[in-house]
C-alpha cells in the first residue's frame, strides 16, 4: 500500500512482527552475534545482508533511515552522525582527489567552508555559482572532471529557493548527479526527488528532529542516477573495489550502488555514524513531523507579514510574501506554497540595530539552532558566519545586518508581541 506522508512520518520505517516491542528498540549494542565463522564471513564480503558492527549498520538508525527514505520518495538511505557527514559524504562518496564539483554559493556556512576549504585540502575542487544565473552562465563552471552538482533547496540562512528543475538539467546535462540538501523545507513540504535531484541529504538536527535534542544527518539516494551510462565518470562506483575483493558496486547493487558503498566504503573508513539512542529521538520527531512543519509555516507567514508592515524594519525575506522573488518558485514547488518556518530581515539603522534588538527579545532565544519548536534568533554575521570574508558573506547571500529569525510553534500572537516589545 503506498502511504501518504502523515502516515509514513507515523508508521513507516520499525515493522514489529509478532511479539515484538510496538515502540521503535534502541538496539544499543557494538556487536551482532553469528553462529558458524563463514555466517560473519559472507557478511565481510557483502555476500550476505545483516548486522555485524554498529559502525557500519545498526537496527535503530536503519529503521529511521527507511522512514526518511519513503518520505522522501527515495530507493535507498542511511543515517550519519550529522549533517556535516551527510554533506560530507555525498560528494565524498563519488569525489577523488583531482576531481571537481559545482556548488550553488548561497549554502549553509559549515557547508561553505567544508566545500571551500577543507575539501581543497583533499584534492576536491569546488566552484561556487549563483544559484540564480541563467543555466549557460551556471554551465560555464563545468569542467571535464566535474563530478556532481550542489545546492540546497532553501538556502540557509540566504533563503533563496532553488529551482530544482533547472538544477537538474545542468547536471544532467552534464552526465553528473544533482545533490541537494533538502533540511530547511523538510519533506513535508518539498520532495526534491519528483523535481529531478538524484540525491538528497539532511541535517536531521533541524525540523525533523525538531526539539533540539540530537545532532544527526541522512543521505537519500533515489536510485535514479546511471552510473554506469557515466561510467568513466564514477570509477569509484563502476571499477572493481580493492577493498572488497574487487567487487564492483553498480554491478552487484545496481540501484542500491550508492548508499552501499557510503555505507560499506565510507562509513567503514570514516566512522561518522548516528548513536542509535540519537536515532530513537531522531524518530520521535518524525513522527510529528508533518503537524509540526505548518505550523512552522504558517506562524513564519503572520511573522513575516507583521514585519513587512512595521515602519523600523528595513527589508524582509519569506518566499511566502507575494513581492517575494522566489514567490511563484515557491508557490510551483512546494505543497501548499509552504517553505519553511524561517523568516530573515534586517533593521533600519544597521546592523548595529539588529544586534540591539535581539539583545531586547524575550522569548525568543539567542540560541546557535535553528528550526525547532522553540523560537530562536540569530545573527550570522557575528556567529555561524564569522569565519566569512565580507565578500564570502555576500555571495553567501548573507547581508551584515541579517537576523536570521527562526519561528517555533509557539502561539504566533505571542511570537510577534515580543518582536513588537523588543522593536521599542
Ligand atoms: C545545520 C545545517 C547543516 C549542518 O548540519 P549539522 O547537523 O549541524 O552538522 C547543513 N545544512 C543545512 C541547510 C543546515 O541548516
Amino acid at each position: 500500500m503506498k502511504k501518504k506522508i502523515n502516515t509514513i512520518c507515523v508508521q513507516s520505517g520499525w515493522q514489529p512482527k509478532k511479539g515484538e516491542p510496538r515502540v521503535l528498540p534502541i538496539y544499543q549494542s557494538t556487536t551482532f552475534k553469528y553462529e558458524t565463522s563463514e555466517q560473519m564471513a559472507d557478511l565481510f564480503d557483502l555476500k550476505a545482508n545483516g548486522y555485524f558492527y554498529t559502525r557500519l549498520q545498526n537496527p535503530t538508525n536503519d529503521a529511521v533511515a527507511a522512514k526518511i527514505t519513503e518520505l522522501e520518495g527515495g530507493y535507498a538511505g542511511m543515517l550519519t552522525s550529522s549533517g556535516q557527514a551527510a554533506s560530507f559524504y555525498s560528494i565524498f562518496n563519488i569525489c577523488e582527489a583531482g576531481d571537481h564539483f559545482v556548488s550553488a554559493s548561497a549554502i549553509y556556512g559549515g557547508t561553505f567552508n567544508l566545500f571551500a576549504v577543507t575539501m581543497k585540502k583533499l584534492g576536491i575542487e569546488c566552484t561556487f555559482i549563483d544559484a540564480d544565473a541563467s543555466e549557460e552562465e551556471i554551465q560555464k563552471a563545468f569542467r571535464p572532471n566535474t563530478k556532481a552538482l550542489f545546492g540546497e533547496t532553501i538556502a540557509n540562512p540566504a533563503l533563496g529557493v532553488l529551482d530544482i528543475e533547472k538544477f537538474a538539467r545542468i547536471a544532467h546535462k552534464n552526465g553528473v548527479p544533482l545533490i541537494v540538501d533538502n533540511t530547511f523545507p523538510t519533506p513535508i513540504n518539498c520532495r526534491p526527488i519528483e523535481w529531478g535531484a538524484d540525491i538528497v541529504i539532511h541535517s536531521t538536527t533541524k525540523y525533523m528532529d525538531g526539539h533540539a535534542t540530537a545532532v544527526g544527518g541522512c543521505i537519500v539516494d533515489s536510485g535514479n542516477f546511471d552510473w554506469e551510462a557515466h561510467a568513466d565518470k564514477f570509477p569509484g562506483l563502476t571499477q572493481p573495489d580493492p577493498s572488497y575483493h574487487g567487487l564492483a558496486y553498480s554491478k552487484a547493487f545496481g540501484k542500491g550502488a550508492y548508499i552501499t558503498k557510503a555505507t560499506a566504503q565510507l562509513m567503514r573508513d570514516l566512522g561518522s555514524i548516528q548513536a542509535p539512542e540519537n536515532a530513537f529521538l531522531l524518530n520521535l520527531g518524525l513522527e510529528t513531523l508533518h503537524l509540526r512543519v505548518p505550523r512552522h509555516c504558517e506562524n513564519a507567514q503572520k511573522v513575516a507579514e507583521y514585519l513587512q508592515n512595521n515602519p523600523k524594519v528595513a527589508w524582509v525575506n519569506y518566499s511566502g510574501l507575494k513581492d517575494s522573488p522566489y514567490y511563484e518558485l515557491a508557490q510551483k514547488q512546494f505543497d501548499g506554497g509552504r517553505s519553511c518556518g524561517v523568516v530573515t530581515f534586517g533593521l533600519k539603522g544597521g546592523r548595529e540595530e539588529s544586534i540591539k534588538f535581539m539583545d531586547n527579545l524575550k522569548l525568543a532565544c539567542i540560541v546557535t539552532h535553528v528550526a525547532d519548536a522553540r523560537t530562536c534568533v540569530l545573527h550570522p554575521a557575528s556567529h555561524t558566519h564569522r569565519q566569512l570574508s565580507d565578500q564570502q558573506l555576500i555571495e553567501a547571500g548573507v547581508q551584515p545586518d541579517l537576523i536570521r529569525f527562526s519561528v517555533g510553534i509557539e502561539d504566533a500572537d505571542d511570537i510577534i508581541a515580543d518582536i513588537e516589545q523588543a522593536l521599542q
